[in-house]
């Protein structure tokens, strides 16, 4: 079969009418589908529980937008057992046709776009454009993934073993075993996506326990990949409480490897827990851990402001702020630092709080948990820097909160060193260019950063000094593409595992050499 080269997926112009049209028509017929009830997958069974996740619209806290199936220990072990069968027969499967599985389901995501990105609307508080851009996202990584696996298999041809005479060498990368994949409600999609059909393709079977808050679009995307004839038990669908399920996991003899994106608490537990050697265990379990962020923007006086400015806002404020990337801090040498304040000021203030469903700016923050978490940091920040923005809740029947910024914030304050997950920005002052990078990397995350100037010896300074994984030079820090912005983080951001780089699949195989006597 020949296979085009891997482009990235277009955003919507809602602009458009058409496609104003094409997403208002979604966002009805998504809504009649609302409320229903959600079972397990665990192999060919789908199982419903007693114990429920109930999945609400965080910006209109009445409407239900599904009642979900909670695994219990027993179902999970269940479903380790199942993905361990599976293992058996899916591994034998070969790369091609394990790719082709998800060029499929990335056709008839993109025939149905709207439809999960509506889903994405009501169910995790994302406007159009952040639904829009996570359902792409989310095309774009299967569309690579199946493309890396092709790759990886014919690497034989493109990276020959050194030759020696006598001998027939080869190098094949072969799967792990089962897997457990915890995605992040955050990017409820995409990354959910990415990270299972990563483990998939190549080969893995997996156990796939979603966000608790965002499971209904997790298990849209299980429903595709069954409706693409993906064999029964290489994706088992289990919600489930952390403590319950995602411990039991964790610490399970037979999980080969664990897949987490989410908090640097949640983390950290897993790896120390995964560390463990189980009775019976016989291989030191692979982590890749996409953790948190305390991203942020620096700005020189040679830069162009009102760009900085514009950066500084998008990268505070997409989203809610809701992203590992986003670009919670900001620090502007003193020269332009009134200026660069007064704009973020304006900017920010343009921006209006409403339900997603008619595609306010800002829209609520996840839930109830993360509401009060960040209401919590708006008050200490109330004592850490000076309110210029926002404050406070927002109003509506949901989890709205103003975008709310602070300026004249110390680097080591709370407000400037804590991962808030919110639409809370902290700008600081600085002497010039290099104290602002000081300042920046006095953290212990390094996943984003950007640098805004239009001197090139400070940029390349910068593009050395500042230490994060990924670095962008005058743009946002959020916004990463597939293939194109290899995405993970240095220190406490976690394993820098680059999701949607050439490197990710090795991640989850392991490298075979065969030399045989000719
Ligand atoms: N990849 C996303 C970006 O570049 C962020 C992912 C995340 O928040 O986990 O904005």
């Amino acid at each position: 079969k020949n296979i085009a080269p891997y482009a990235i997926e277009p955003f919507t112009d809602f602009s458009l009418p058409e496609n104003k049209k094409a997403m208002e028509d979604a966002l009805a017929k998504v809504k009649t589908l609302l409320g229903r009830d959600i079972p397990l997958h665990i192999g060919s069974d789908k199982i419903t529980t007693e114990d429920r996740i109930v999945s609400i619209n965080p910006g209109n806290v009445d409407e239900v937008i599904g009642s979900v199936s909670k695994a219990s220990q027993e179902l999970a072990e269940k479903a380790m057992q199942t993905a361990l069968t599976a293992f058996e027969s899916w591994k034998k499967v070969s790369p091609a046709e394990r790719a082709e599985y998800l060029f499929k389901a990335a056709d008839l995501m993109r025939q149905r776009k709207h439809e999960f990105s509506a889903m994405m609307i009501y169910e995790a508080g994302k406007n159009w454009p952040e639904a829009d851009a996570d359902t792409a996202e989310a095309i774009d990584f299967m569309e690579y993934y199946a493309r890396e696996m092709i790759r990886l298999s014919e690497t034989n041809e493109h990276r020959p073993l050194t030759k020696v005479p006598g001998e027939d060498n080869k190098l094949s990368y072969i799967p792990l075993g089962v897997g457990v994949v915890i995605p992040p409600w955050n990017f409820p999609l995409a990354i959910c996506v990415g990270m299972t059909t990563a483990a998939v393709v190549s080969g893995n079977t997996v156990l796939l326990k979603p966000a608790s808050v965002t499971p209904v679009i997790a298990h849209m995307f299980v429903e595709l990949m069954e409706e693409v004839g993906l064999p029964a038990g290489v994706i088992n669908f289990i919600p489930g409480s952390g403590a319950e399920v995602g411990d039991y996991l964790t610490t399970h003899p037979k999980t080969r490897f664990i897949s987490f994106t989410g908090s640097k608490e949640v983390g950290l537990r897993i790896n120390r827990l995964a560390a463990e050697t189980a009775p019976g265990q016989i291989w030191i379990k692979r982590l890749v851990a996409e953790m948190g962020g305390k991203d942020g923007i620096v700005v020189d006086e040679t830069a162009d402001l009102e760009a900085a400015a514009t950066a500084i806002v998008a990268s505070a404020f997409g989203f809610q702020g809701q992203k590992c990337s986003a670009g919670s801090r900001a620090f502007v040498v003193e020269s332009v630092y009134d200026q660069v304040v007064t704009l973020v000021e304006e900017k920010t203030k343009k921006l209006v709080v409403g339900p997603q469903e008619q595609n306010f700016a800002i829209g609520p923050v996840s839930d109830k948990n993360a509401y009060a978490k960040i209401l919590e940091y708006i008050e200490i920040g109330k004592g850490e820097g000076r309110l210029i923005a926002g404050g406070g809740k927002a109003e509506g029947n949901g989890y709205y909160i103003q975008p709310t910024v602070f300026a004249d914030v110390d680097g080591r304050a709370r407000i400037m060193q804590e991962e808030i997950f919110g639409p809370v920005l902290a700008i600081g002052k600085a002497k010039d260019y290099k104290h602002a990078i000081e300042l920046f990397n006095d953290t212990e995350y390094g996943l984003t950063g950007a640098f805004f100037s239009r001197d090139e010896d400070r940029i390349s300074y910068a593009l050395e000094e500042i230490h994060v994984g990924n670095l962008y030079i005058n743009r946002k820090c959020t916004g990463a593409l597939v293939g194109a912005h290899p995405f993970g983080g240095f220190n406490m951001s976690g394993t820098d595992s680059k999701a949607g780089g050439h490197d990710y699949l090795l991640l989850f195989t392991q490298a075979k050499m065969t030399s045989r006597k000719l």
